[in-house]
């Protein structure tokens, strides 16, 4: 698939928790766009201080079947350009971005079982999969386990449960790593689930997207079980080791 430049219009904006929005963009020239799930596009935008054009790439976290509006899941960096550009844009606004692009995209390899594994905003192009997984005509045997911080972060809970309903092959957790009091689900980073719920990797395929250490941490746990496939996504660099 070439990369293109596509010209389009914000549908709506929708506010998910104090700081991750989900954008809808509808597609005017070209109309629709094919991609692979998991696949992300880039926009440009100035930087504050020099006004220099800087890139950043964002996952589209919708299926590839709905082609002429794409969803971005984005979650607020403060002072950053790119959350920035996106939180700036409002209802009705065109702007541009190229794509698609990227490698971390679903494998056609059947006779594997999927494991996903986000941090954050991570889930992007992990929604994208899942839908595309729930939409095939034979829906592999797929397990999610989403890394959040605490329930302030939780969002599409609903959305996960619905899908998990249409999908029996389906099993989501959704892991807090600073529940506040009062929190009944799985605690704990999602290393800890892989841990204790991953018992051999053999028929695995397996995809990480999030911050570099969950992801450097869920490679080499994921290594000592054995050998799978691991596709991964990073999202940016973290000095400390993961919170998720
Ligand atoms: C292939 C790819 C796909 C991506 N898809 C998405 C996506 O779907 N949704 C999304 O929210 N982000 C996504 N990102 C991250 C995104 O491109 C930007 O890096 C992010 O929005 C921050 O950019 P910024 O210009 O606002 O801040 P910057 O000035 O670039 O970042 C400042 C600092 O904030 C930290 N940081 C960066 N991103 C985050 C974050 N998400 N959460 C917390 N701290 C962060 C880093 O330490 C960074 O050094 C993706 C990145 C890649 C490489």
């Amino acid at each position: 698939m070439p990369i293109e430049t596509f010209t389009a219009q914000v549908e709506s904006i929708k506010n998910l928790t104090h700081d991750v929005r989900q954008l809808d963009l509808r597609l005017i020239e070209p109309r629709t766009i094919t991609f692979k799930p998991g696949q992300f596009i880039s926009f440009e935008m100035p930087d504050p201080q020099t006004g220099r054009l800087l890139t950043r790439a964002y996952s589209i976290a919708s299926q590839p079947s709905r082609s002429g509006i794409i969803t971005l899941l984005f979650n607020q960096v403060s002072g950053g350009p790119g959350s920035g550009f996106l939180f700036h844009l409002k209802a009705g606004e065109k702007t541009h971005f190229k794509g698609p692009a990227g490698h971390f995209y679903l494998r056609d390899d059947p006779e594997r079982a999927l494991l996903f594994v986000a941090s954050g905003t991570g889930i992007a192009p992990i929604r994208s999969m899942l839908m595309a997984n729930a939409e095939s005509h034979n829906p592999r045997p797929a397990t999610l386990f989403w890394g959040l911080r605490s329930q302030q972060d939780l969002y599409d809970q609903e959305e996960l449960a619905e899908l998990t309903k249409r999908t029996p092959t389906l099993t989501a957790v959704t892991t807090l790593s600073r529940p506040d009091p009062g929190w009944s689900g799985e605690s704990g980073r999602v290393l800890r689930l892989i841990e204790e719920r991953i018992a051999s990797v053999k028929n695995l395929a397996v995809y990480l997207c999030g911050n570099s250490a969950m992801i450097a941490d869920a490679t080499s746990l994921l290594q000592k079980k054995g050998l799978c496939p691991i596709y991964r996504e990073k999202y940016y660099d973290d000095t400390s080791t993961s919170d998720n």
